[in-house]
Order: structure tokens, then C-alpha cells, then sequence
């Protein structure tokens, strides 16, 4: 029998050392199913979403593997002054339970502030965690990180613009904004999903085809005032 984790060496990119991270197979990779914002559910033990950060036991610098690449010494000397003077050798090489996967991210994520990485890079671990917190029911959790995650997300889509590529982070935006009980919101983002002919992406038109009708759904059930867009088209 394969072992679902296998293990891989990197080089960290604050110190230099090298140290060991797990991943999972390919093969175990496979999700059961996934929510409408991108949450996936694996098998019980095999969930690779707990092995994105790889933490150096060294320094204690946690980032994935699209995170900032090369540190330079203004960057490293802030997460030395900030976080690395106070990390305690802890590994995190193997096989991680739900809390570790946790402090791996809440790592990551304060890593990333301090050296101040991509605010994409940011608004995915802080989406993470909140999943991780969904994973448990601990929805208050969820929600208050989930929160993050659209803000930052937002951030993203300012700084680089309405590009037509962009249909999965609009999608995504109306998303959070529907779990975030921000229904107005999240309809002007579908609808910009749907009516924007330069928007090719067939599976999140679709998919925001399909929330907005959700949306509408839940609107007027809850007796909430269908806005304009709402009313010409379905
Ligand atoms: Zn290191």
C-alpha cells in the first residue's frame, strides 16, 4: 500500500537551510466533494490543503509555494524583529492534525503581512483558514475570517483591475459576499460574471448563474427587496 504523504526537501527562503515538508499523492488528492467556494473535503486523514505551508523549523518562516520567492534583507530582518526572535523549534515535517494545519496557516499568514507578500497570496490563507474552521462547525470562526478573505480579495481586484480573466475572483467575491448575508453585494458581482460579453469563462458564468438564482430564491423568501437586475433577466 502507498503511503498517502510523501516527503520533499525545501530550502527556506529566510535562512537558507534546508528542512523536510510532507505533501500528499497525487493519487489521494482526489476531493469528495466541494462547496461552492472552493472548499474541498478528502478523505479523513488524506486533506493536502494541510500540507500548503511549509514551515521552517529553523527560523520558523512559513509560506507555500506561491509565496514570495527570495527574501531581501529589509524583509528578513522584519520577520526576525517581529516573529523570528520569539519562534521556539516546533517541526512540522510530518503528518499534521487539524490544529497544526491551523498554526501553519496563522503562520504563514502573519509571515506574509510582516514581509508583506502579495495581498493574493493573503487573501487565500486567510480563505483557508476560515475553511479549516468550517471543516469543524466553528462558524463564528468561519464567518469572522471569511470576512478577511473578501476584503482582501477585494484588494486583489483593485489593484489588478477588471481583467477579463478575472471571472473566477468576481465569482468568488459574490460568493463570499452571499455567505456573508451581503446579498446586495454579491449580486452585483454575479451579475458582472453574466452580462460582461468580454467574460468567456463558461463554468463561472454557470456557476454564478446558479448562486444568483440561489440568491434570488432566498430573497424572496426572506421578503428582501429584488433589486433591478434581478427583475428583467433569470
Ligand atoms: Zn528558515
Amino acid at each position: 500500500m502507498l503511503e498517502p504523504l510523501y516527503t520533499i526537501k525545501i530550502q527556506c527562503v529566510c535562512c537558507e537551510r534546508t528542512f523536510e515538508t510532507s505533501r500528499v499523492r497525487q493519487s489521494f488528492k482526489k476531493a469528495i466533494r466541494t462547496d461552492s467556494d472552493f472548499c474541498a473535503y478528502y478523505k479523513e486523514g488524506h486533506n493536502p490543503d494541510y500540507y500548503v505551508v511549509r514551515v521552517c523549523p529553523n527560523c520558523g518562516f512559513a509560506s507555500t509555494e506561491n509565496s514570495i520567492a527570495v527574501l531581501n534583507e529589509v524583509q528578513r530582518k522584519l520577520y526576525r524583529d517581529k516573529l523570528g526572535s520569539s519562534w521556539t523549534a516546533r517541526d512540522y515535517g510530518g503528518k499534521r492534525t487539524w490544529e497544526q494545519a491551523l498554526q501553519s496557516y496563522k503562520l504563514a499568514l502573519l509571515c506574509a503581512q510582516t514581509v508583506r507578500d502579495k495581498e493574493r497570496i493573503i487573501a487565500g490563507l486567510l480563505q483557508h483558514i476560515a475553511w479549516l474552521y468550517r471543516y469543524k462547525d466553528e462558524t463564528e470562526q468561519e464567518l469572522r475570517f471569511l470576512r478577511y478573505a473578501l476584503d482582501s480579495y477585494v484588494r486583489v481586484y483593485e489593484v489588478e483591475g477588471g481583467s477579463v480573466n478575472n471571472a473566477r475572483l468576481m465569482y468568488l467575491i459574490g460568493e463570499l459576499n452571499r455567505r456573508l448575508d451581503e446579498p446586495y453585494e454579491a449580486v452585483k458581482w454575479f451579475s458582472r460574471v453574466i452580462h460582461d460579453k468580454r467574460i468567456v469563462d463558461a463554468a463561472m458564468i454557470r456557476a454564478s448563474r446558479e448562486q444568483w438564482q440561489l440568491l434570488r430564491e432566498d430573497m424572496l423568501a426572506k421578503k428582501l427587496e429584488i433589486p433591478e437586475e434581478m427583475k428583467a433577466s433569470q
